[in-house]
């Protein structure tokens, strides 16, 4: 703990790549654990953008699902961590998988989302934009005025990732020289693949996870347990050595 966070301390540009494992601790299961979105629905038949196609209405009440446990939750102090190491300007930019919103909830400022936002949804018709307060999930699918389905944006297997974010992931990848890999599994391509390319720069890699990931094995410095018990106790080491 002592040596990442001097490390942390003396990079000079600070990365972290959440994913599911961060959110855990507010509540949202991640997908593929015992209690999983994947375990209630299989990934086949709902996590697929042909599936959303072919039954936008039983798709839609998986994300119906999710949408009230994202609404009931709140960032944890994994979340708050990361927000107060951007403020002190130790932290460049939190690249994250998920799509909870928890991450700009806590007051981070420079999050790219790969995988999207279930606050934004557009119609698949006339492409109107919608903010998550303006649908009613009465009636599903929800519909736009042009009768069109509206979709959130929150990316699909065999659905492509937002180009603006990928450009911006490659960037802060290319001039990190530390990241922080926080509760992510690291199978899901290609977020998956920005620890190795860092790692490949000679970027310093340390992992937050309760587990091993497909990625431990090549990460300098692993940090086992919960990342709202360990962020906060790493931010308290570099604060020693200011
Ligand atoms: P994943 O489910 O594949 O892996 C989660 C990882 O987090 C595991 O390695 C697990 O050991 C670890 N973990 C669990 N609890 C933890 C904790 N308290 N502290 C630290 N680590 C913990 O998640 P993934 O790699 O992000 O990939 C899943 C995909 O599903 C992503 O694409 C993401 O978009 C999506 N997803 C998002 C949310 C969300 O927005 N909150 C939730 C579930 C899934």
């Amino acid at each position: 703990m002592k040596e990442a966070a001097k490390e942390i301390k003396e990079g000079k540009f600070v990365v972290a790549l959440t994913g599911a494992g961060i959110s855990a601790e507010s509540g949202i299961p991640d997908f593929r654990s015992k209690n999983g979105l994947w375990s209630k629905y299989d990934i086949n038949e709902y996590g697929y953008l042909d599936s959303f196609l072919r039954n936008p209405k039983k798709v839609w009440k998986m994300i119906a699902d999710m949408i009230s446990s994202f609404g009931k939750s709140n960032p944890n102090a994994a979340h708050y961590t990361l927000a107060e190491m951007e403020k002190m300007h130790i932290l460049k930019a939190v690249i994250t998988q998920n799509i909870d919103n928890l991450h700009q909830e806590a007051g981070s400022k420079n999050v790219v989302e790969l995988h999207g936002n279930y606050r934004r949804l557009t119609c698949m018709s006339c492409r109107k934009k919608y903010g998550i307060e303006e649908i009613s999930l009465e009636m599903l699918p929800p519909r736009c005025k042009c009768n069109g389905i509206i979709k959130p944006d929150i990316v699909f297997f065999g659905e492509t990732l937002p180009k603006d974010a990928l450009i911006k992931a490659f960037d802060l990848i290319n001039k990190c020289d530390v990241m922080l890999v926080i509760g992510t599994s690291c199978v899901v391509s290609p977020a998956a693949e920005l620890p190795v390319i860092a790692k490949q720069n000679g970027a310093t890699i340390i992992e937050i996870n309760m587990e091993d990931s497909m990625i431990s094995h090549i990460v300098d410095y692993k940090l086992q347990g919960k990342a709202g018990e360990i962020l906060p106790k790493l931010l308290n080491e570099i604060k020693n050595l200011l």
